[in-house]
């Protein structure tokens, strides 16, 4: 829970002996790690990725900054890992709710959505599963995550760039260094519903233009 009195890294899921390692990248904002001793290091979008996936992983990530706020240190590294703090995860699933469909995905795994009211899932209870809806239902979810995977990235730049100029930081620095200047921050980094909304914009449908 993040309290505005005394808020450590620790209330922002930085851990130390998990996160030591890895750094903000000044360029595209993702994070990425030197110098590990088994020399699996985590690379960000500027950096050639690994041929090879690490051991126990569904892709090379060990931990990401919340896609929506960038405040947040998350785990990573897992298809079942979510993209947002809970903070941020509950606004999306609002969004998803209200508009009955899936509009920002939370993860990447299409059966972490499968409580939206618009999808099809296979039920032996019901007895016969309709194969071409269940197909169709699973489709249209993937693509919705890809593209919004894409939205999520542009949205965290533009999130990132005003969250270190607040707090004054510069170049590459390391997470614990950010996360501290966060943890100490008591106002105007904009807050969780700012950035929330700020994404809402991105993931708005955009107007179609008129034929003349
Ligand atoms: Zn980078
Ligand atoms: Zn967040």
């Amino acid at each position: 829970m993040v309290s505005d009195d005394a808020a450590t890294p620790a209330d922002y899921g930085y851990d130390d002996d998990q996160h030591g390692y890895l750094h903000v990248c000044s360029k595209c904002f993702q994070l990425y790690e030197r110098d590990r001793p088994d020399g699996l290091n985590q690379k960000c979008n500027c950096q050639p990725r690994d041929t090879e996936k690490w051991p126990g992983a569904d892709f090379n990530e060990r931990a990401m900054l919340c896609r929506c706020c960038g405040l947040d240190v998350l785990p990573s590294g897992s298809r079942w890992a979510p993209f947002f703090c809970s903070a941020c995860g509950h606004f999306v699933m609002a969004v998803d709710v209200w508009n009955r469909r899936l509009v920002i995905p939370i993860g990447r795994h299409s059966l972490m959505h499968t409580w939206l009211p618009s999808t099809v899932l296979p039920s032996p209870a019901k007895g016969e599963v309709n194969l071409d809806e269940l197909a169709e239902s699973l489709t249209a979810t993937l693509q919705t995550v890809s593209q919004a995977m894409d939205q999520l990235w542009k949205w965290n730049r533009t999130i990132m760039k005003p969250n270190l100029k607040h707090l004054g930081l510069k170049g590459d620095i390391p997470l614990s260094q950010y996360i501290e200047a966060v943890a100490a921050e008591k106002s105007g980094l904009s807050t969780r519903l700012e950035a929330f909304e700020g994404l809402c914009r991105l993931f708005q449908p955009k107007p179609r233009a008129r034929r003349g």
